[in-house]
C-alpha cells in the first residue's frame, strides 16, 4: 500500500516519491501522485500541496492562505467558505502547465498555509488580523497568494504587500469598480477596498487597472471618482470587441516593470462561468478569456495576488470553485516563471 502522505517531488518529478529522495535536499515538496493517491483523497491542501511548516519543508517561495471573511458584502453573503470550496475545486490541477510550460509547484516550493483566522463580526479587527497574519506568513514564504472571502480582504493584503515592495501597481479584475466611498456610512466594505489602498498610498495609481467593468452603477459620478483616483480601466467590451492580445498590451505597458499586484473577484467571470458569488453581473468574462489575460502577464514581478467572492451556496457543479482554483494555478504558474526576478 502506498503511504497516502506520500509526496512527489520537483523538479523530476515523474513518478518519484518523497521515500525517493531525502528529506530536507532544497528539493521542492509537491502533492501526491494522483496516479497513486486518487485525487479525491489525500491532504485538504490546495492542490493537495503540503503545509507551510510540515517537516521537509521549510519555507516557501509561494504559500497560500484561504481568508475565511465575508462580513463586508452589500448583498450575497457566503464567501466565508469560499477558501474550503477553491481547496475541494484544486484537487484535478496536474503539476505541468502546458499553456505557460511551467511546473508551478516543482519550479520551487509551494505550501498551503491554512486559514487565517478572522472575526466575523469586527470589521476593522478582522482586517487587521488580516494585516498581521499576511506579514507574518511573508516571514517564512517570498509571496502568498490568498483565498477569499469577499473583497474587503485585498486592504490588508495590500497594505502587506506594499509594506514589502512599497506602492504597488494593481491590476483589479472584476466586473465592479470596488473603489466606492462608503455604504450605509461603512468605510471598509467590499466596495471600497481600492479606494481605501489608493488612500493610504498603498498603489502606485499611474501603473494601475480595473479589467472586466461592466453593469450599471450609481451614476457618472462613479466613473469619475475612479478615472481621479488615478486607475485605468478595461472594461468587458473592451475584451470582447478588441480581443485578449490587445488587452494584455494595454496592461503590460500600464504596469511597466512595477511590483505588480493582482486581485481576482471571481464575478468578472459571466455568471454562466461562476455562478457562486455574492454581486453577479451578466454579460462578463468567459474562463478562458480570463486565464489567457492572466498568462500575458508572464515574467512581469508579482509581488502578490488574490482570487475573491467565491460563494459556494450559490455555485452549481463547483463552476465557480474550479473556475477560482484555476485562477490560483495560474498565479502560481506565474510565480514560477517570475522567479528569477522577484518584484
Ligand atoms: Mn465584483
Ligand atoms: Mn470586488
Amino acid at each position: 500500500m502506498t503511504d497516502p502522505l506520500s509526496r512527489t517531488r520537483g523538479p523530476t518529478a515523474g513518478g518519484q516519491t518523497a521515500g525517493d529522495l531525502p528529506p530536507g535536499d532544497g528539493v521542492p515538496a509537491g502533492p501526491p501522485d494522483g496516479r497513486q493517491v486518487p485525487r479525491f483523497a489525500g491532504p485538504d491542501t490546495f492542490a493537495r500541496l503540503p503545509r507551510l511548516g510540515d517537516p521537509g519543508v521549510g519555507s516557501a517561495a509561494v504559500a497560500i492562505a484561504g481568508v475565511p471573511f465575508d462580513s463586508g458584502v452589500s448583498y450575497r453573503p457566503g464567501a466565508r467558505f469560499g477558501p474550503a470550496a477553491v481547496r475541494a475545486g484544486s484537487k484535478l490541477l496536474r503539476p505541468y502547465h502546458p499553456g505557460l510550460d511551467v511546473q508551478p509547484w516543482f519550479a520551487h516550493q509551494v505550501a498551503d498555509a491554512g486559514d487565517i483566522p478572522v472575526n466575523p463580526f469586527d470589521i476593522a479587527e478582522a482586517i487587521a488580523q488580516i494585516d498581521t497574519a499576511a506579514r507574518a506568513i511573508l516571514e517564512s514564504a517570498d509571496r502568498l497568494v490568498a483565498i477569499g472571502g469577499d473583497h474587503t480582504i485585498a486592504l490588508p493584503l495590500l497594505r502587506a504587500a506594499a509594506g514589502r515592495h512599497g506602492p504597488v501597481a494593481l491590476i483589479h479584475f472584476d466586473a465592479h469598480l470596488d473603489t466606492w466611498d462608503t455604504y450605509f456610512g461603512a468605510p471598509y466594505t467590499h466596495g471600497t477596498p481600492f479606494r481605501r489602498a489608493a488612500e493610504e498610498g498603498l498603489l502606485a495609481l499611474g501603473h494601475s487597472a480595473h479589467v472586466g467593468i461592466r453593469g450599471p452603477v450609481y451614476g457618472t459620478g462613479d466613473f469619475a471618482d475612479d478615472r481621479g483616483l488615478g486607475f485605468a480601466t478595461v472594461t468587458t467590451a473592451d475584451v470582447a470587441r478588441h480581443g485578449v492580445d490587445h488587452v494584455i498590451d494595454r496592461l503590460r505597458s500600464r504596469v511597466g516593470d512595477r511590483p505588480v499586484y493582482v486581485s481576482v473577484d471571481i464575478d468578472v467571470l459571466d455568471p454562466a462561468h461562476a455562478p457562486g458569488t455574492g454581486t453577479p453581473e451578466p454579460g462578463g468574462l468567459t474562463t478562458r478569456e480570463l486565464q489567457l489575460i492572466l498568462r500575458g502577464l508572464e515574467g512581469l514581478p508579482l509581488a502578490g495576488a488574490d482570487v475573491v467572492e467565491v460563494a459556494p451556496a450559490y455555485d452549481h457543479a463547483e463552476l465557480t470553485a474550479l473556475a477560482a482554483a484555476n485562477v490560483a494555478y495560474e498565479f502560481l504558474a506565474l510565480f514560477a516563471l517570475a522567479k528569477d526576478k522577484p518584484a
